[in-house]
């Protein structure tokens, strides 16, 4: 079937993924496989610029990839791949990097909050984080790259950078669309904050159904319902919005019973816990079939990067005839 064009997307390697990611990220990751050539890249040396201790590096390249694969990544025909094991991408940073002036890079908003957040490991990786990113995207000249709203100043410039090659140097590389994604924001048990790891407030996607009832059971509801014959606020509840996600048979049923306070939300929460097991059990039943053998992970991955070698080989070759190079 012929594709419409070449998606990018990475993200760094931080461990088993949550609803989050699964709604904000991977969902969309799984479906443009039907109208464009996908090329995903964990970006373990993305992720280097802010770890502390590499040491799971690998462990959680595996588990973030066993996640990606039980979802629905079809790795015969996507790319799927570590974006250290293609290293023309560092090769294409230095040549960028030379295009970039140093204040766009300190503008950015993303650079300054990092330096808010570390302000004792402001590194020139860091800096380059984005150019790092811009190499990526434009080696294997994607058309398109799903961006979340924090990631879309970093789209920009990218598309700013390959402007200023191609100008400079002669029409080589890409200049790739943003495509927003229909961003869903997931909360986590806390009914507050972003469901993220870093803030222990998720719920991983490979959870047995025991493991997800252990973390549903304290989840935050209707902050208004005190008592069980209270009627709740559906629309302020955590628990009702995932329901929506995961109970499309019975929302409208438990929405009504919510405000009837015909159910508690001990009630609520079993439904939500046992619908949200249910769509996750083909899910935990492939996961647990590719993790039993310890190699499939990493030939995938290795015949991933083979396929984005071909690609980067040849885009290097014309970036540096391009440019000059002898
Ligand atoms: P960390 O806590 O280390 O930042 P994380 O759990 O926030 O990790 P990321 O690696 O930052 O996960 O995000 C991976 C992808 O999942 C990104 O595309 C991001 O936009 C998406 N994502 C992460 N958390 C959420 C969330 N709560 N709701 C929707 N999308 C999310
Ligand atoms: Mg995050």
């Amino acid at each position: 079937m012929d594709k419409r064009g070449r998606v990018f997307s990475g993200a760094r390697p931080t461990g088993r993924q949550h609803l989050g990611n699964y709604l904000g990220a991977i969902r969309n990751y799984v479906g443009f496989q039907d109208e464009y050539d996908c090329v995903y890249c964990v970006v373990d040396l993305h992720a280097l610029t802010t770890l502390e201790d590499t040491g799971k590096l690998k462990e959680w390249t595996r588990e973030m990839t066993l996640d990606w694969l039980a979802a629905g990544i079809r790795a015969d025909e996507t790319i799927l791949f570590v974006q250290s094991h293609v290293p023309q991408v560092t090769e294409l940073h230095t040549i960028l990097s030379m295009v970039t002036p140093l204040g766009w890079l300190t503008r950015l908003p993303t650079f300054k909050e990092k330096v808010r957040q570390q302000p004792d490991n402001v590194n020139y990786g860091l800096v380059g984080y984005p150019v790092l990113m811009a190499s990526d995207i434009a080696l294997y000249k994607a058309d398109i790259v799903p961006v979340g709203v924090d990631q879309a100043p970093h789209l920009e410039f990218t598309r700013e950078i390959v402007r200023r090659f191609n100008h400079t140097f002669g029409e080589v590389l890409v200049e790739p669309q943003a495509r927003h994604t229909e961003f869903t924001k997931v909360l986590g048990i806390d009914g507050e904050a972003k469901m993220s790891k870093s803030l222990n407030n998720h719920i991983e996607i490979a959870s047995t159904p025991e493991e997800i009832w252990e973390r549903v059971r304290v989840m935050v509801t209707d902050p208004a319902r005190q008592y069980r014959r209270d009627p709740g606020h559906p629309e302020v509840c955590n628990v009702f919005s995932l329901h929506r996600f995961f109970s499309a048979g019975e929302v409208a049923q438990i929405e009504a019973d919510c405000r009837s306070a015909a159910i508690g939300c001990v009630e609520c929460k079993k439904r939500f816990a046992a619908n949200l097991a249910g769509h996750f059990a083909p899910f935990r039943e492939r996961r647990a079939r590719f993790a039993a053998d310890p190699d499939y992970v990493w030939d995938v991955l290795a015949d991933g990067a083979r396929r984005a070698r071909a690609i980067a080989d040849e885009v290097m070759g014309q970036v540096k005839a391009a440019v000059g190079l002898p």
